[in-house]
């Protein structure tokens, strides 16, 4: 289905008018203030490509091959080639060129084609291209903070955020689990008529007030005891948003030792590894049945943008997962059960990192006590958003090359 899905997504690209440079040069020289580089053009398939570990040298360039996709990142915006196809995805739309990028002897070559007309049209004020003299130079050294990655394109961050070493503006989803007709858990050890989708809103409200404190902007899923289709609540978070978080309590099924179970996790999107991942998905993948006529999430061509979607956002979600779920540990009474991957539909359709934090163990005691009480709410409330600060901060360095302090 999804060779099926590219095929034709090649053909139709084929069809589009593609404009080529009128010129192969021998090389492109790129000018910056740090000096000037002949890169030679390489012609293996009958355009002209540049070698992407030259480019990195001298550029804010990134590469990462992930099967059939080459991820090109400029200055931290993301651009997909799918590798031996004339185009490229960018901003979740596809972009036919001349020839497209390949690999020859384990080097990824990407189009000049790409570098000469596309990059300096989105970094207008950074970079421009003279085709005559096969050069690309660099007009000023701080390059566009990127808007596929990042909320608030070159917005100075708040106060609070500046106080808290941010220095852009920054908006999070916050998605507070089940509610309404779907309680999630039934939450053994929870006091009276407590159930799951209680704890993950008052969890999720004092996450949005320790975020607002630290500087950054909020947008909840939720505010209020009601059901949000699985598969809409990430998608909450698209322009103008950095991430997603979502919010769970855990439980156990009644077997021998169940109640001694304990502690948090925190889970990013994957193939599950682990039974116990598994099971963990399949319990939150649940709310599906409460859902009417959902379910659709974006038919097969929304695959496999999800699909690279998905490998963008990967290796970041596993890193936020991981700073939070250290932050996490640090204040809850249980275990440190650290970090995992799995199926879960609500993360499916992030095209942000995203990531799910099971707070504890409804199914044991100590645990139970902690995420009902207000303190323990605001225990974990607190370490998440200090993760996320953490996260922000790390992603502003990435993002923020060559910019000043
Ligand atoms: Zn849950």
């Amino acid at each position: 289905m999804r060779l099926l899905l590219l095929t034709t997504l090649t053909l139709t690209v084929h069809a589009a008018p593609v404009v080529a440079p009128p010129v192969v040069p021998r090389a492109v020289v790129i000018a910056t203030a740090r000096g000037e580089t002949a890169i030679p053009v390489g012609v293996h398939k009958g355009h002209a490509a540049l070698p992407v570990s030259r480019l990195g040298a001298v550029l804010p360039v990134t590469s990462e091959v992930f099967g059939d996709w080459a991820l090109v990142a400029f200055a931290g915006e993301p651009f997909r080639f799918l590798l031996g196809a004339p185009l490229f995805v960018h901003d979740g739309r596809v972009v036919p060129v001349a020839g497209g990028a390949y690999i020859v002897s384990d080097t990824l070559f990407v189009p000049l084609q790409w570098l000469a007309e596309f990059v300096p049209r989105i970094f207008s004020e950074g970079y421009r291209y003279d085709p005559r003299s096969a050069r690309f130079e660099e007009t000023r050294m701080a390059t566009r903070t990127p808007s596929v990655a990042t909320p608030a394109p070159g917005r100075p961050g708040s106060d609070a955020a500046r106080r808290n070493g941010l220095r852009l503006a920054h908006r999070v989803v916050v998605d507070p689990g089940h509610g309404g007709v779907d309680p999630g858990n039934p939450g053994r050890h929870l006091p009276g008529n407590m159930r799951e989708k209680h704890v993950n809103l008052a969890i999720g409200l004092q996450l949005r007030d320790e975020l607002r404190r630290r500087g950054v902007d909020v947008i909840m899923t939720r505010s209020t005891d009601t059901l949000i289709a699985l598969g809409e609540r990430a998608l909450m978070c698209r322009d103008e948003c950095d991430l997603f978080v979502s919010i769970h309590v855990n439980s156990l099924p009644a077997r021998r030792g169940y109640e001694r179970v304990d502690g948090a996790e925190t889970y990013f999107l994957g193939e599950a590894l682990t039974a116990e991942a598994r099971r963990v998905a399949a319990m939150e993948n649940e709310a599906l049945r409460y859902e009417t006529g959902g379910g659709d999430l974006g038919g097969d061509l929304g695959f496999i943008f999800k699909d690279l979607q998905t490998n963008e956002f990967l290796r970041e979600s596993a890193l936020l997962a991981d700073i939070v779920q250290h932050q996490t540990a640090a204040t809850h009474p249980g275990q440190n059960r650290g970090v995992a991957q799995a199926p879960y539909v609500v993360l499916k359709t992030a095209t942000r990192p995203a990531i799910l934090v099971e707070t504890g163990f409804a199914t044991n005691r100590r645990d139970g006590e902690f995420l009902a009480s207000k303190s323990g709410q605001q225990a974990i409330a607190r370490s998440i958003a200090e993760g996320v600060v953490e996260y922000l901060k790390r992603y502003e360095a990435k993002v923020l090359v060559g910019t000043q302090p």
